[in-house]
């Protein structure tokens, strides 16, 4: 080195060169992740060695968060929409005035619950639902739905009536993993995901099973792949249940003490002809009965489904069948199989009865007390005198992700007033007559609610890396100011919260609980009062994590042995203050619960503590396989679409910039080399798709993983981007410009969005 070169520099005396802890939004693992940032810019992502779950891990798409955080199209003021469709930019106290004075209007007019609320976070942002939920308690509002509703109800319905809880497998443990409609290779869903697929593979004692309609990555990696016929799930699945009576593979002894209304699942399941629902499977006998053997020889099974069932024709079956499978083999419970687990926040109940409250409007049933997706706009068009007058919307995108985006486009001008909380003009905000900019994920403290871990469960509170963007505010703060100038929330009732949170928690605990009981409101409003006392007493930018006070506190009450046992020491509420203050001061994230297999049964919420194997409406729609086949094809439209395949640069729509995708710009139409050579068509030839809903042209891709007559579409592309203000371009095919609200599971309402009948004409060959 000469004596003019400058001194190497360190992240001491350069702050760009510093590593901040956080996580990545970009899927339900959360990955711990560090960053460095220069001025505003996230300049380097790498895993963040230290952190609980993750351990380092991360995928591809974690190194560029920044066309998350710095997409050119952030909103940095509230907007209004004018008649001729418009926006002119308001004032924040103008906006929260104006948006208070017609939500306050359309209870006065309509009566209480015809607001309805929609979203309330994403992957990475949980914390904005509790501050949804403080102002559906104030307001009255009833109806709320969110992504959830088209994909994770059905599960849910069955998994209310099995077992009252939700369940995950012990993937990193199981002998047997089993991917049901499911490519963890892209989609994740477990800690360490391609790790631990790795490692299954390479294990000679364990083994993989995946059961989908491509040959994806995981499958590649697969002990046994069934290439099912699209919409052939549900007859796989019956087949393997019934070669395990078959063949008397059945956990007999386990069963009679575990389970009730075995009895009941085994007749219908004994009823099923193998070879005949293998052939209609897309696969042969001899495959059903080798892989049914592999399982039932199994010490531990593991199984995930996900949407590649939850969204194509008899998902609710099959989210049955395949516990069905799980538990008469004996596996739950048991280390490498599935267990229900704790939660800090639970994202969903699993209270399902089959008597569950219908939605006055269309008659849908209203699972988790979510209205089905696929409703909610016709819900609203129409002139049912029940029908919804206002659309609360935050940080979710329903005109791009729900079925038929025309329809939704066509409800949010229908409503009396519409309001949006996101970062950016998404397709849901060009709609709505009030927008107000939020804070991102990365400008404000955050945490998910997704972990399912079990044995140890693990929750990562995120400090802010960055203050809001000028213009904007976290919604911790706009629902204060809603609720403030709706008169819901007073200074005078704030005063003694905010005297007695310094005190302490206790002393706050008391004083809310009296205060509470002489204004119901301060109750209803929790997230935000705690947010406005509490939060006071936090460290500089962590005062939304307030409402995880009380979450930690039911956490400490419900599962007091397994939270000391997870590292935190006390009794009653100093055990909860302990959780929450590890939560706040933790940025590798906090073990919460510790458990012993032991504990599985016991976090059961059926009467009896075992599992229910006998749902009739199952063995209802099971018996009604044998008049029916897997395609839903017609004459017309002799393709099956799936629309909204998970890719390597494919997240949900927070991920606008298409300059983030490093491959497959435009997100293309796969197709078999069969058909392409049938079509005429090469990669890189445009070709439009048809379908009952409407139609688009995309860039073909000729992929030998794809089987004849079925062809596939990335999710997270159409989206409107703007680099340079103006016109937004698109990019892609967004998929629900060829969905229809009409086509869905006949119980849960869930769209089947993996099985569109279609048709393809090549545009240029
Ligand atoms: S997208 Fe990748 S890095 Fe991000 S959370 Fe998911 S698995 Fe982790």
């Amino acid at each position: 080195m000469t004596t003019t070169e400058p001194a190497p520099t360190t992240s001491q005396d350069d702050p760009a060169l510093a590593w901040h802890k956080n996580v990545c939004i970009l899927c339900s693992n959360n990955c711990g992740v560090e960053m460095r940032i220069d001025e505003r810019e996230i300049t380097r992502v790498r895993g963040n060695k230290s952190h609980i779950a993750s351990k380092g891990y991360t995928c591809e798409k974690a190194l560029r968060l920044n066309h998350y955080q710095n997409a050119k199209t952030r909103l940095t003021s509230p907007l209004k929409r004018m008649e001729d469709g418009t926006y002119i930019e308001l004032d924040w106290d103008t906006a929260i005035a104006e948006v208070s004075e017609a939500l306050l209007a359309v209870n006065s007019t309509h009566g209480p619950g015809k607001i309805m609320y929609y979203g309330g976070g994403g992957q990475g942002n949980h914390l904005v639902g509790t501050y949804g939920a403080a102002l559906r308690g104030a307001l009255g509002i009833t109806r709320k739905s969110n992504a959830l509703a088209q994909e994770k109800t059905g599960e849910a319905w069955v998994e209310g009536r099995m077992y009252g809880a939700h369940t995950h497998g012990e993937f990193a443990d199981a002998e047997v993993s089993i991917f049901l409609g499911k490519n963890p290779w892209h989609s994740h869903g477990f800690d360490e995901t391609r790790r631990v697929l790795k490692e299954i593979a390479a294990d000679d004692s364990r083994s993989m099973v995946v059961i989908d309609v491509r040959r994806t990555e995981t499958a590649d990696l697969a002990d046994y792949f069934l290439q099912v016929t699209p919409g052939g799930d549900a007859f796989l699945m019956a087949a393997i249940l019934a070669t395990l009576i078959d063949e008397d593979l059945l956990a007999t002894d386990w069963i009679g003490e575990n389970t009730v209304g075995s009895d009941a699942a085994i007749a219908a399941f004994s009823q099923i002809p193998i070879a005949e629902y293998a052939t209609k499977a897309g696969v042969t006998e001899d495959e059903v009965r080798a892989v049914t053997r592999r399982i039932a020889a199994a010490k531990s099974v593991s199984i995930y489904e996900d949407l590649g069932i939850e969204m194509a024709p008899h998902s609710t079956l099959v989210s049955y069948l395949q516990r069905a499978l799980s538990t008469l083999v004996g596996s739950y419970g048991v280390p490498g199989g599935m267990t229900a687990h704790t939660s800090l926040v639970p994202i969903f109940s699993y209270g399902a009865t089959g008597k569950e409250p219908t939605d006055p409007v269309t008659g849908g049933a209203i699972i988790s007390g979510l209205i089905p997706c696929n409703e909610i706009a016709q819900g609203i068009t129409g002139d049912h005198p029940e029908r919804t007058r206002a659309l609360f919307i935050e940080s979710a995108n329903p005109v791009h992700s729900l079925a038929d985006s025309a329809l939704f486009r066509q409800a949010m001008r229908d409503v009396d007033v519409s309001v949006v909380i996101d970062v950016v003009m998404t397709e849901t905000a060009l709609e709505a007559d009030y927008v107000l900019p939020a804070a991102s994920q990365y400008e404000k403290a955050e945490i998910t609610f997704f972990s399912a871990g079990f044995p140890t469960n693990t929750a990562t509170m995120r400090a802010p890396l960055l203050p809001p963007l000028e213009g904007t505010l976290p919604e911790a703060e706009i629902h204060s100011r809603l609720a403030k100038e709706m008169g819901f929330l007073t200074d005078e009732d704030l005063e003694p919260l905010i005297a007695a949170a310094e005190r302490g928690y206790d002393e706050f605990a008391a004083a809310y609980m009296t205060a509470a009981a002489a204004k119901p409101v301060l109750g209803a409003l929790g997230a935000v009062v705690l947010y406005e006392t509490i939060g006071r007493t936090l460290p500089d930018g962590m005062a939304m994590a307030a409402p995880m006070w009380f979450s930690a506190q039911q956490l400490a009450m419900r599962f007091p042995d397994q939270v000391r046992a997870a590292g935190h020491a006390g009794e009653d509420s100093a055990l909860g203050n302990a959780l929450f203050d590890a939560l706040v001061a933790n940025r590798d994230g906090v073990a919460i619960t510790q458990h012993e297999h032991g504990d599985s049964f016991n976090l059961l919420r059926t009467p009896d503590q075992k599992i229910n194997l006998d749902i009739p409406e199952m063995f209802a729609e099971l018996a009604g396989l044998a008049d029916s086949t897997a395609l839903r094809t017609t004459d017309d439209f002799p393709f099956v679409l799936s629309a909204g395949e998970r890719r390597s640069f494919t997240a949900n729509t927070i991920m606008r910039d298409p300059a983030w995708r490093k491959k497959d710009p435009e997100g293309a139409l796969r197709l078999s080399v069969g058909d392409a050579q049938q079509l005429g068509v090469a990669t890189g030839d445009r070709i439009r798709i048809t379908t009952e809903a409407g139609t688009a042209v995309a860039v073909a891709e000729v992929n030998d993983s794809m089987q004849d007559g079925h062809i596939s579409l990335p999710n997270g592309l159409g989206l409107g981007y703007s680099p340079a203000g103006g016109e937004p371009e698109l990019t892609g095919v967004a998929p629900n410009e060829l969905t229809s609200a009409d086509w869905r599971d006949p119980i849960a309402g869930t769209p089947w969005h993996k099985h569109v009948p279609a048709r393809l004409e090549v545009v240029s060959p």
